[in-house]
């Protein structure tokens, strides 16, 4: 019986969906963060629960080939990256990995072939948006919450979000201390900065700066705004209003202090406004080579109709729409189809329609009362995949391709399961790489009706 506190050498034999290390002792599966397959480490029990255990590696006895030196030096306390310790080159075929056997495991799929994981050539500074909790600790700080935890490391030089973060960060901890303005404080509920958010256009260089406050107004916000306007490509300042005790970190309201409501990036040829609250893909130089697989993979020519499930602000819609006669979007948040509209008039675009509401219901009931017709489907659902409804739906259609982009292999592997057992194959499977140093990644198959 493995038990708290006790120390263990141990093999690890795979990695967990967030990038941790696992152990088996006879047959019981110990987490240890930061260590990598193949590894033999010696490590000290932190928890040990009925199925499974968490471990801190105290010390590796045998290293893999694959481990790097982290680049950032808060790399094993953030909860941000969690493979800064694995070269990229491994994160590459480790997520590609991790498709094939969600595919192989719960997909049932035995031969089937999934292409090189498409990863960045320069893996550092991708992120377009940081969000830095502010709080105390003897005077004001700002970084980023410790893994699972809402303890801020004080840290300013992420070495995944944009360079000009730290900059613009120090403007606004200047701003805060000069004032004595106070940080808010999560177990009293007092104080008045809560979080810092920066967006950043990839292709425009356009800055967004948001502080998310506990109240109606930010005192000083003039001396604020004076600051923040002389730094290079700012074009958007604001204050987001959210008194809520929770962990959100957004509220509804939000108040454009200086200059514009949004700022615009480009993915590709497409234009798109993007204002705080909006949904955006966080790494856009990824994203663009993620649709355009799914392009590739929708082969259009011109003449085709296209449905595109789970929308979000029309991202993939769009983009389709350029190469198809007409596009329809079906995404359930309101605020999302009012941005997918207008980035559709931005770019001129008037083949794409949007339907707000749920993909298992606008579907069947475009399909039972108007015979909407597809010759491609692309779905991009949540990380819990598509309702069977809305897969029941796509076969009843019979568009005679589907494309099937996803932040999640498990439930992807479920759902390519249930449409190969109704008439469909898998074609081709492409992983992206769109977060570097994370576990996560996006895949794309290409499903043909037989
Ligand atoms: N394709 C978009 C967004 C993908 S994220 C992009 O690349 O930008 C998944 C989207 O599905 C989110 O916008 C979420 O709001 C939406 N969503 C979640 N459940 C849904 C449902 N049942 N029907 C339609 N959309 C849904």
């Amino acid at each position: 019986m493995v038990q708290k506190n006790q120390k263990l050498v141990v093999e690890i034999v795979d990695l967990s969906s967030e990038g941790a290390g696992v152990a088996k002792v006879e047959g019981y599966p110990i987490f240890v963060k930061d260590t990598l397959v193949g590894e033999k480490v010696e490590i000290l029990v932190l928890r040990a629960n009925k199925n499974y255990g968490f471990g801190k590696a105290i010390n590796i006895i045998e290293a893999s080939p694959d481990r790097v030196e982290p680049k950032c030096p808060v790399a094993s306390k953030c909860g941000g990256c969690s493979i800064q310790h694995m070269s990229y080159d491994c994160q590459l075929r480790y997520k590609k990995n991790k498709v094939y056997q969600n595919l192989k495991r719960i997909g049932g799929f035995d031969n089937i072939e999934v292409e090189d994981t498409i990863g960045m050539d320069e893996p550092f500074y991708y992120r377009n948006k940081a969000q830095y909790p502010v709080g105390y600790d003897k005077g004001i700080i700002t970084g980023f919450y410790a893994a699972n935890s809402h303890r801020i490391i004080d840290f300013d030089n992420c070495y995944i979000g944009s360079k000009r973060n730290r900059e613009i960060l120090n403007v606004v901890k200047n701003f805060i201390v000069e004032n004595n303005i106070t940080a808010y404080d999560e177990t009293t509920g007092r104080g008045i900065v809560r979080h810092i958010l920066i967006r950043e256009g990839h292709f425009t260089g356009e800055i967004m700066v948001c502080l998310i406050i506990n109240g109606q107004d930010l005192p000083h916000q003039k001396e604020l705004i004076e600051k923040l306007r002389e730094i290079p490509g700012m074009a958007s300042i604001s204050l987001n209003i959210n008194k809520k005790r929770s962990n959100v970190i957004l509220g509804d309201k939000v108040k454009t202090i200086w200059g514009q409501e949004y700022i615009t990036d480009k993915i590709g040829d497409i234009s798109y406004e993007i204002s705080p609250l909006s949904f955006f893909q966080v790494n856009p130089k990824q994203t663009w080579k993620l649709y355009s697989k799914a392009l590739e993979y929708a082969d259009l020519h011109g003449e085709e109709t296209v449905w595109d499930l789970y929308c979000g602000i029309g991202t993939i819609s769009l983009f389709l729409a350029q190469n198809a006669k007409k596009v329809y979007g079906v995404e359930i948040v309101p605020q999302a189809i009012e941005d997918a509209r207008r980035n559709a008039a931005l770019n001129n675009i008037t083949n794409a329609e949007f339907f707000t509401g749920k993909a298992e219901e606008v579907l069947p009931e475009q399909y039972e009362k108007n015979q909407v017709y597809a010759d491609t489907i692309v779905v991009d659902p949540p990380r819990k995949g598509c309702d069977s409804v809305c897969l029941d739906t796509i076969v009843k259609m019979a568009p005679e391709k589907v494309v099937y982009v996803s932040c999640d292999s498990a439930t992807l592997a479920r759902d390519v399961k249930y449409l190969g057992e109704r008439g469909y194959e898998v074609k081709r499977v492409k992983t992206v790489d769109m977060f570097p140093w994370s576990g996560h990644v996006e895949t794309v198959v290409l499903m043909s009706r037989k």
